[in-house]
C-alpha cells in the first residue's frame, strides 16, 4: 500500500491508496485515509441514490426530525470538532468554533424552513385558465456531489451538505485532501443520527476523486474552491449536463465613506483580512477610504495590525497558513506590489516564513498590480484613498471577482451597498451577512454563481415540479380539434380588453 503525505504531487498522489493529513503548524500525521478511485465514486453514487429514495419518503417531518437528531450530536459534541479542525487547519480553537457554530445555525434553519419554502404552493391560473387549480412544489433531485475546500471545512461545506439534505437529497462529500478529518468526523455523526440508509457518505481523496465524483451519475454539484478548479468541474460536469453550483475565489473590498466610524471600520479591516491567516473567501483584501478621512483610519489599522501576531501560541490571534503552496502566492503578491512602488506600513517582504504569514498592511499599490486584482488569500490587505464614493464603487466594481463586500457609511450605506457587483454586502460590520442563515449567499463573475444559504440555497438543491388540474370543464376549450371559430373570436376580443389598452 502506498501513502502519499503533503506537499503532494500529482504524479505520487495518482497512484497512491492511501494519504495523510497533516498538522499545518507541527506536520504531525493526525490521520491517514483513502484515496478513492473512480469505481469506488461511482459506487458511493449508486448506494447513495437508493438511500436518496428511502430519505425522500420520508417527507419533510421524517427528515427534519433526523436531522435535528444530527444537529444535536453537532453541538454536544462541538469541542471535539473544533479539535479535528485545529489539528487539520492550524486555525485557534475559537475560530474553529465560529465556523461550527455558524454552521450548527444552517443546519437549524434548512431543517425548520424546508417544508415552508419547498412544500406545495398555490399559484394563480390566470383568467384564460380559471378552471384550473394551478400548484408547484419542490422535489428533490437526487443525488448531489459536494466538493469542499479546507479554509472552513465545517461552515463551507455544510452550507451547501445542509439545505442539500434538508431538500429530500442523498449527498456524496469529496472534502478537501487537507481536511479529511473534518470531513469524516461530520459523516460519522451524521451515520449515528440516521442509522438506516447511507443519506450522507464521504469519499476521500485528492482532485481525480473529486472529477470522478464530478463525471458520476449525480444530479448536481455543490462546489467550493478556487476559480481555477470551478472551471474544469463545470467542464467536466457539461459532458452529462449536470447541473452545478460554484462557490468560487473573491478579493471583497470594504468601502469607508467620509462619515464613517473609523475605529470599527478599522477594526474589521484588520479582523477581516487578518483572522484565520487571511485564508477566507469572503477575508478583506482590499480598502477604498474617503480621502477626508484616509490618513486617519490607516493610522488606526496600523496601529491595531502591528498588536495582531501569527502562531500557535495561546496569545496568537492566527495560526499558519493551511496549504504550504499559498505562501508563494503571498509572497509573489507582496513582492510584486513593493517593486511597482507599493510601501508596507505593516509587515512586508520578511512576513512570509516557512508556516506563519504575520500581517502586511500595504499603501500606495498600483490597481493593476497581483494584490489588487488577484486573490490573495493570505493576511495582507491593501489600502487606497478616493476622492468620493463613486470612485470607490467604481474601483471596488474593477473587478474580476464579485463575492463579498462592506461598507462603512452612516448615511449611504444602503445606496453604496446597492451599488456593489458582489453577491453580498454587509454594512458598518464585519461579514454579517455569513451568519445570517435566511440570507442567500453566492458569487458574480469569477466568485461563481448559484446560491447556497436561506430559501434560495434550498431552491437550488430542489426542481420545481408544476401541476395544473382541471377543476371542470371550461367554458373555452382552446386546446381541442373541436375548437370553433366563435371560440376563437371570443378569445381574441377578451384578450383584446385585457391587454389591448395599454
Ligand atoms: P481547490 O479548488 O484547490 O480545491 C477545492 C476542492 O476541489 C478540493 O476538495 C479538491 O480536491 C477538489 N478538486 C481539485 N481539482 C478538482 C477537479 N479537477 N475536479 C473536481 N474536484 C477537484 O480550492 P481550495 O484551495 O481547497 O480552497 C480555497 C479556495 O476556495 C479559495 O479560492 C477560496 O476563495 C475558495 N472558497 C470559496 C468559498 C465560497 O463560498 N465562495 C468558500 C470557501 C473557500
Amino acid at each position: 500500500m502506498t501513502t502519499v503525505q503533503a506537499p503532494r504531487s500529482d504524479a505520487a498522489s495518482a497512484s497512491a491508496e492511501t494519504f495523510d493529513s497533516l498538522n499545518p503548524a507541527t506536520d504531525e500525521v493526525v490521520g491517514t485515509y483513502p484515496v478513492h478511485t473512480a469505481e469506488q465514486v461511482e459506487a458511493a453514487v449508486a448506494r447513495a441514490r437508493e438511500a436518496a429514495r428511502w430519505w425522500d419518503s420520508l417527507g419533510f417531518d421524517g427528515r427534519a426530525e433526523r436531522l435535528r437528531r444530527w444537529k444535536g450530536i453537532l453541538a454536544r459534541r462541538l469541542t471535539d470538532l473544533c479539535e479535528v479542525v485545529r489539528q487539520e487547519t492550524g486555525k485557534p480553537r475559537g475560530d474553529a468554533q465560529l465556523e461550527a457554530v455558524l454552521a450548527i445555525e444552517h443546519v437549524a434553519w434548512a431543517t425548520r424552513n424546508a417544508r415552508k419554502v419547498l412544500g406545495r404552493q398555490r399559484r394563480s391560473p390566470g383568467l384564460l385558465l380559471s378552471n384550473q387549480a394551478a400548484t408547484v412544489e419542490y422535489q428533490p433531485l437526487g443525488v448531489v456531489g459536494v466538493i469542499g475546500p479546507w479554509n472552513y471545512p465545517v461552515y463551507t461545506p455544510l452550507g451547501s451538505i445542509s439545505y442539500a439534505l434538508a431538500a429530500g437529497n442523498a449527498v456524496v462529500f469529496k472534502p478537501s485532501e487537507y481536511t479529511p478529518g473534518v470531513g469524516k468526523w461530520l459523516a460519522d455523526a451524521f451515520a449515528e443520527a440516521v442509522p438506516e440508509q447511507p443519506v450522507l457518505q464521504l469519499v476521500t481523496g485528492f482532485g481525480a476523486t473529486g472529477a470522478a465524483l464530478t463525471r458520476a451519475d449525480v444530479d448536481k454539484i455543490a462546489f467550493t474552491g478556487s476559480t481555477a478548479t470551478g472551471k474544469k468541474i463545470m467542464a467536466a460536469a457539461a459532458e452529462r449536463l449536470t447541473p452545478v453550483i460554484i462557490e468560487a475565489g473573491g478579493k471583497d473590498p470594504v468601502l469607508v465613506d467620509a462619515d464613517a466610524d473609523l475605529d470599527a471600520a478599522a477594526e474589521a479591516t484588520v479582523w477581516g483580512a487578518f483572522s484565520n491567516s487571511g485564508q477566507t473567501c469572503i477575508g478583506v483584501e482590499r480598502v477604498y477610504v474617503h480621502e477626508r478621512v484616509h490618513d486617519e483610519f490607516v493610522a488606526k489599522v496600523v496601529e491595531r495590525a502591528e498588536r495582531v501576531r501569527a502562531g500557535s501560541g495561546p496569545g496568537d490571534q492566527y495560526g499558519p497558513m493551511t496549504m504550504p503552496a499559498q505562501l508563494d502566492v503571498v509572497r509573489r503578491h507582496i513582492a510584486d506590489a513593493l517593486a511597482r512602488g507599493g510601501r508596507a506600513l505593516v509587515g512586508g517582504a520578511d512576513t512570509v516564513g516557512d508556516r506563519y504569514v504575520q500581517p502586511t498592511v500595504l499603501v500606495d499599490v498600483p490597481e493593476d498590480s497581483l494584490a489588487v486584482r488577484e486573490e490573495t488569500f493570505g493576511p495582507t490587505v491593501t489600502i487606497a484613498k478616493v476622492t468620493d464614493m463613486d470612485e470607490a464603487v467604481a474601483k471596488a466594481n474593477d473587478s474580476a471577482y464579485g463575492l463579498g463586500s462592506t461598507v462603512f457609511s452612516k448615511r449611504r450605506g444602503l445606496e453604496l451597498a446597492r451599488k456593489l457587483r458582489t453577491g453580498q454586502t454587509a454594512i458598518n460590520a464585519p461579514l454579517s451577512f455569513a451568519g445570517i442563515a435566511s440570507l442567500p449567499f453566492g458569487g458574480v463573475g469569477d466568485s461563481g454563481f448559484g446560491r447556497i444559504h436561506g430559501p434560495e440555497g434550498l431552491r437550488e438543491f430542489a426542481r420545481a415540479k408544476s401541476i395544473a388540474r382541471q377543476r371542470f370543464t371550461p367554458p373555452l376549450a382552446l386546446t381541442t380539434f373541436a375548437r370553433t371559430a366563435k371560440t376563437e373570436a371570443l378569445v381574441g376580443k377578451l384578450i383584446a380588453r385585457l391587454h389591448g389598452r395599454s
